[in-house]
This record gives structure tokens, sequence and C-alpha cells, in this order.
């Protein structure tokens, strides 16, 4: 365990597109300090390593060597072999999402992370998006999720289905927001301009008797990332592209309000009810930064890891059985 006083001696290996994010922010987070960056891409390790200021390490096994903690920003495919080298090493690791390509994988990278009491986080970056930081405030008991995540078309990550790329962000927090095991799976997709699946719905029916309805395209016009939750006397919208959360509940006049704008009563059945609209005050924060910033206060043991091993993996096997469902449609 580190004390908070120490910097912790991170390294990022895998400096492409988004491992430059995690540069730029592991240099600016108190807790830590950039070791060096590694990427078997010679040329953006040295435009990466100049821009930055920070040491190029050449030889994988050196870096971890030096470091405390990695974070890992390579392509998916490759994420098991190297968190398996970094936590034999006894390295805490942050892995970007997905966690790994196969649920085996994951599985051993938990045990062993467990055994070596290594810190595992993934990088479901929408968990930080300050547009559900209100949720803490309110008891959910969803009886209906509506979820729509739709992008224009992007050749990055389109080595991998949609399900895999942009419904597991959807996923995890569907997993989040219902504390109960799956009953069924529904789903359906298509491809449109690549070889694998563009656009996918699935609707999932909890063992509680929470339904979902999770639709994701990378064929859109314009980006859309909407979460609507329903449940008895509540109903809240968020816009996790604009940041905007709002709220709408049906309650007692003596009931506290959070934010309260406006108000309307209706009657039912002979009976008055009375409806607030709330709009929380949504910080404004990078996310990146923040779950970064959460994987240290980890290590340090002030915090616990928001999206762990565990979580990543679950959201994983639920991606997996959704693609797996939908090919099997197709057949
Ligand atoms: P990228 O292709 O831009 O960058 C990957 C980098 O890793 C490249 O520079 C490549 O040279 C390097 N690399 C490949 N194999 C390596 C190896 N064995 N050792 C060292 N370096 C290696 O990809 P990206 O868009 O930055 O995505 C990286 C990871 O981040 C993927 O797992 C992806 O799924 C994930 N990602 C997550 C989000 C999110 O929203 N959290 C968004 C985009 C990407």
């Amino acid at each position: 365990m580190n004390t908070s006083k120490n910097k912790i001696n991170v390294g990022v290996i895998g400096v492409g597109h988004l491992g430059e994010h995690h540069v730029k922010h592991l240099k600016s987070i108190n807790s830590f300090k950039l070791i060096g960056i590694h990427d078997i891409n010679d040329k953006r390790a040295t435009s990466i390593g100049k821009k930055y200021d920070i040491s190029i390490y050449k030889n994988i096994n050196e870096l971890i060597k030096k470091c405390e903690a990695i974070s890992l920003v390579t392509p998916t495919e490759t994420h098991f072999d190297i968190a398996y080298k970094c936590i034999k090493a006894n390295k805490h690791i942050f892995i970007e999402k997905p966690i790994t390509k196969s649920i085996a994988e994951a599985d051993r990278l938990i045990k062993s992370a467990q055994e070596k009491k290594i810190i595992i986080q993934v990088g479901h970056i929408e968990r930080f998006n300050p547009a559900l930081a209100p949720l803490n405030k309110y008891t959910l008991k969803p009886k209906y999720i509506e979820i729509q995540r739709l992008a224009p078309y992007n050749v990055r990550g389109t080595d991998v289905p949609v399900v895999l790329d942009k419904m597991i962000h959807d996923l995890d927090i569907l997993l989040f927001l219902v504390n109960s095991d799956i009953e069924k799976i529904y789903a359906n997709g298509i491809s449109i301009l690549t070889n694998s699946i563009d656009i996918a719905n699935s609707r999932i029916r909890f063992k509680n008797g929470t339904i979902a309805n999770v639709t994701s395209s990378r064929v859109a016009q314009d980006d859309v990332r909407k979460i609507k939750i329903f449940q008895q006397d509540l109903y809240i919208t968020i816009d996790l592209l604009i940041g905007l959360t709002e709220v709408y509940r049906i309650i007692s006049k003596k009931e506290k309000k959070i934010h309260a704008i406006k108000n309307v009563d209706f009657n039912y059945q002979g009976k008055k009810k009375h409806i607030i609209y709330e709009k929380p005050k949504l910080l404004s924060y990078d996310a990146l930064k923040a779950e970064l910033i959460n994987f240290a206060d980890s290590i340090n043991g002030t915090a616990k890891p928001m999206v762990d091993g565990v979580a990543a993996k679950n959201a994983l096997e639920l991606a997996i059985n959704i693609d797996r469902m939908i090919r099997k449609d197709l057949h």
C-alpha cells in the first residue's frame, strides 16, 4: 500500500489516440509521477515522448520494473498478455475497456490480482460522466430503462462488433443501475458498412422484473447518448453527450425537493398528485481525469475502483452474450 505522501510511479503502455490523453492527465494528477511510456510503434512513442517531455522505454519490462502502476491503452487483443505480466510483477493496473477479449482471460486477471492484492480498474469512462453523478441522490428501483448510443461512422473501433465497442459502455451502466441477475436476453442486429454488426438492439429482462431496451449504432447521422429511467413515481432522463439530467417525481407536498424548477398538480382517480421537475446542477470535470484519480485513490487505499475487474467482466460477459445471440439470429 502506498501512503498519500508518496507519489505513485506510473507508466503508460500504448500511446495511440486514447493513450495520449492518459499521458496528459497522468502528468497533471498530483498523486502520480509519470515515469515513462512504451509503444511498439517507435515513431508514435517518440512523438508523444517529445510532446510531453516523458522518457520512452523501448523495453516494456524495464518500464514495468520502474513503476508501481501501469495504464494499459493498447488494442483489446493485447490486454491479457500485458496486464498479466504487470500483475505478476505486483503492479496495479488500469486497463482500457473492454477488459479483455474473452471471459476466461478476464477471470484469470481477476484471480491473479486478488491473490496478489493488486488493483485492477477498467476504463468504462461513462460511469464518470458528470450527468450520472446526481443519481446517487435518488433511490433507484427502475422498472424500465431505455438507452440509446448512436454515432456517425468512424473506422476506429470497427475491428469489433458495435456491441463490444459502443453498447458495452451502456451495459456497464445498466448493470450498475439494476441490482439483479439477468433472466432473459433478446437481441437483433444488422451490418450496414462493415462485415460485423453495426446496429444492435437488445432487450434485457432482469430477475427482479426490470426491463431494459438498449440500442447502439455506428452508422448514425448524429451522436446521441441518452438514458431514460422509469420507476414508480419517478422518471429520469439523462443526456450523456450534452450533460443534462432532468427528473420528474411524484411527491407528497412535505418531501424534500432537489433543485425543483416547476411543480404540476394533477388528479388521478379523485386524488390530487403533485409532480415536480428537477434539474440537478452538474459539476464540470473531465471524466478520464476523474477515473485516473479514482485509480490513484484506490491504490492509496482511500477509495475503491468505480469499475473494478469484476464489474468490467460482467459487462463483457453480457456484451458477448448479446453479440452471440445477434449472430445466431442472422444465420
Ligand atoms: P490506437 O490504435 O489509437 O492506439 C493503440 C496504441 O497501442 C498504438 O499506438 C499501438 O502502436 C500501441 N500498441 C499496439 N500493440 C501494442 C503492444 N503490444 N505493446 C505496446 N503498444 C502497443 O487505439 P485507441 O483508440 O487509443 O484504443 C486503445 C484502447 O482503448 C482499446 O482497448 C480501446 O478499446 C480503448 N478505448 C476506450 C475508449 C473509452 O471510451 N474508454 C475509447 C477509445 C478506445
